[in-house]
């Protein structure tokens, strides 16, 4: 019987893979069988040894994703190296933290830059060669900002609102093209992203009461919902914002 799940023979480009969320995707898409391009700006040691242990094969792309220069070179390395691109996701990001009245022209050009445009123009890149294809899946790392205002950091809720837009519309362009655009929204996860919260004892306190699942997420609770957005079993979904949030947005 066939495996809705396996990938099998396809090759996926996670970014920020080194660490937290996009770690946890790129094993998860290595052990159903996908073969990683692994982008970004820092070491990607640790993920090579856990990725090459699942059996597939691994590649390390140097990218600064603060501008989109590198966009051209990361899908070409892919296809030199690996041969074929058939997921993209887009998880590299970072958060800036004020009041909104003090909010910087610097804090809000560089958490747009890289959480928005970068995956937007990466996005347009891939998409090109999928629809030359026929076939693709992309999937952006969004956030329950996605949904939701938080407060102090107008950045990235601008980003990450601006990133579930992006993936209706290119799931508007692209569904009948064979190409599936689509969202994980986290919850609140234990990486480096929510270290300033989890450090102040009264909002992780709060945070954590109003979780319904009544702990934070680990980078290993996304690989489930990236591996589904990644393979078969989720051809006829597009343009969804898919949450793992251990049930925050349903209190
Ligand atoms: P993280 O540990 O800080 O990971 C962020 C990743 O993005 C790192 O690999 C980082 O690389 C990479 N990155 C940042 N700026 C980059 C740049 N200019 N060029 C290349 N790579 C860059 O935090 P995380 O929580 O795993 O974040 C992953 C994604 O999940 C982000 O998009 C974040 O907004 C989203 N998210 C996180 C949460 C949460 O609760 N943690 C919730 C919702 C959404 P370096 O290590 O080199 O900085």
């Amino acid at each position: 019987m066939s495996n809705l799940f396996d990938l099998h023979n396809k090759v996926a480009i996670v970014t920020g893979a080194n660490t937290g969320i996009g770690q946890g995707i790129a094993l998860a898409l290595a052990q159903a069988g996908a073969s990683i391009a692994a982008v970004g700006r820092s070491s990607m040691h640790e993920t090579r040894q856990l990725v090459e242990a699942a059996g597939v094969r691994f590649i390390e792309i140097k990218a600064d994703l603060a501008t989109i220069k590198p966009v051209g070179t990361i899908i070409d390395e892919t296809l030199k190296s690996l041969g074929q691109l058939d997921i993209l996701v887009n998880n590299a990001g970072i958060i800036r933290r004020n009041d909104a009245v003090d909010f910087t022209e610097e804090d809000w050009d560089a958490v747009i830059d890289t959480n928005l445009k970068s995956a937007f123009f990466l996005s347009q890149a891939a998409g090109r060669h999928m629809i030359s294809q026929g076939h693709g899946k992309i999937i952006n790392i969004a956030s329950l900002l996605s949904f939701q205002g938080g407060i102090r950091i107008p950045s990235y809720t601008a980003s990450k609102s601006g990133l579930a837009g992006i993936t209706r519309l290119l799931a508007c362009e692209w569904a009948a093209k064979g190409i599936n655009v689509n969202a994980i929204a986290p919850g609140y996860f234990v990486t480096n992203n929510t270290t300033a919260l989890r450090e102040d004892q009264d909002r992780s306190a709060q945070i954590l009461a109003r979780i319904p699942a009544a702990r934070w997420g680990e980078p290993s609770d996304i690989g489930g919902a990236a591996v589904f957005l990644a393979s078969k079993a989720s051809d006829y979904v597009h343009g969804t914002v898919l949450p793992v949030d251990g049930g925050w947005l349903a209190r």
